[in-house]
């Protein structure tokens, strides 16, 4: 039986060898008083726009333990989506294969890999609701939440997909970060094309990635002035960032692009069609979008 020392330092490196870039734990239990203000602040302004899952499982998001019977951790891990190019139209992270169930599974692999040491009970989530993934990512020793909204890895970068394994098992946990290497810069506001960070916050309503891919309806006018040749999602906030700096290309390769995205030309999104749609992005986290939607924000960004 392994001593909850190796058994922490087993699971990192095992998160490792399956290819997150970090892993980090952190004690489960209820999130602090100031985060859960924080969070119904924001969403009694009204900045989920239209995200009503946001609003809801507010037990479950502010006390993780209640997704899992007996839940003692949460392990933290992170995935580099760098991309080896950038492709117009379509946000870095959605540019290969969809990132929940790539992140899904291998933290279903780490589950595995724990139980063969011992019998544990948990659950994995990526970017799934009700789980506060930037809280407890800060809280696993990670990094920090940046002004852009962004999870920030010292040294790495922004550029990582979140996922959580909550088990019941008691691990030794990692220091909460507590800096904030955001200092004085705004480069992040400054870039924003729609004013939707702004020094009070974040407004999700104003924001590109929101407009694009969770807005239904039609786009606010001449919207696509504001969109820099990305008609699903927007990097610009990132690409602000001198943090990115350090961001090397992710090696993952489910999320390679197929060379198909690769080849795509302005006339070519124009004329895209269903049935190319639906092969292009199978798979996809653009499916999420749908082929009326993504038309609509094609046909939107090239008419400027
Ligand atoms: S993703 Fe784009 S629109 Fe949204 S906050 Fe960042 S820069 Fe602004
Ligand atoms: S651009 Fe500057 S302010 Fe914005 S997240 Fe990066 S370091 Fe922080």
């Amino acid at each position: 039986m392994m001593d909850k020392q190796n058994l922490s330092l087993f699971i990192k490196s095992e998160a490792l060898r399956l290819g997150f870039t970090v892993c980090g734990i952190a004690k489960a239990g209820a999130v602090v008083a100031d985060e859960a203000e924080r969070y119904n602040n924001w969403i009694e302004r009204g900045n989920n726009g239209t995200m009503q899952y946001l609003e809801r499982n507010c037990d479950k998001r502010f006390d993780p333990t209640l997704l899992v019977e007996g839940c003692r951790s949460i392990i933290v891990v992170a995935m580099n989506y760098t991309p080896l190019q950038k492709i117009d139209g379509i946000a870095d992270y959605a540019q290969g294969k969809d990132y929940h169930y790539i992140v899904k599974g291998l933290l279903q692999e780490l589950m595995k890999e724990i139980n063969g040491i011992t019998p544990t009970n948990g659950r994995a989530f990526c970017d799934s609701t009700p789980v506060l993934e930037r809280y407890w990512a800060t809280q696993a020793g990670l990094g920090w939440t940046g002004h852009n909204h962004q999870f920030i890895i010292p040294g790495k970068g922004s550029n990582f997909f979140l996922g959580e394994l909550l088990v019941d098992i008691e691990l030794e946990y990692d220091t909460p970060f507590t800096g904030n290497h955001c200092g004085n810069c705004t480069k992040c506001i400054e870039a924003c094309p729609t004013k939707a960070l702004t020094k009070e916050g974040f407004n999700a309503r104003q924001c590109l990635s929101y407009l694009t891919i969770e807005h239904r309806g039609e786009l606010p006018e001449n919207i696509g002035r504001s969109m820099q040749d990305c008609f699903y999602g927007c990097d610009c906030c990132q690409a602000a960032c001198p943090h990115n700096r350090f961001a090397t290309p992710n090696t993952t390769p489910q999320l390679q692009p197929d060379k198909e995205l690769t080849m795509m030309t302005k006339d070519r999104w124009l004329a895209l069609t269903k049935p190319e749609y639906k092969a292009l992005f199978k798979h996809s986290a653009v499916e999420r979008c749908g082929y009326e939607q993504l038309m609509r924000n094609i046909n939107e960004l090239y008419k400027k």
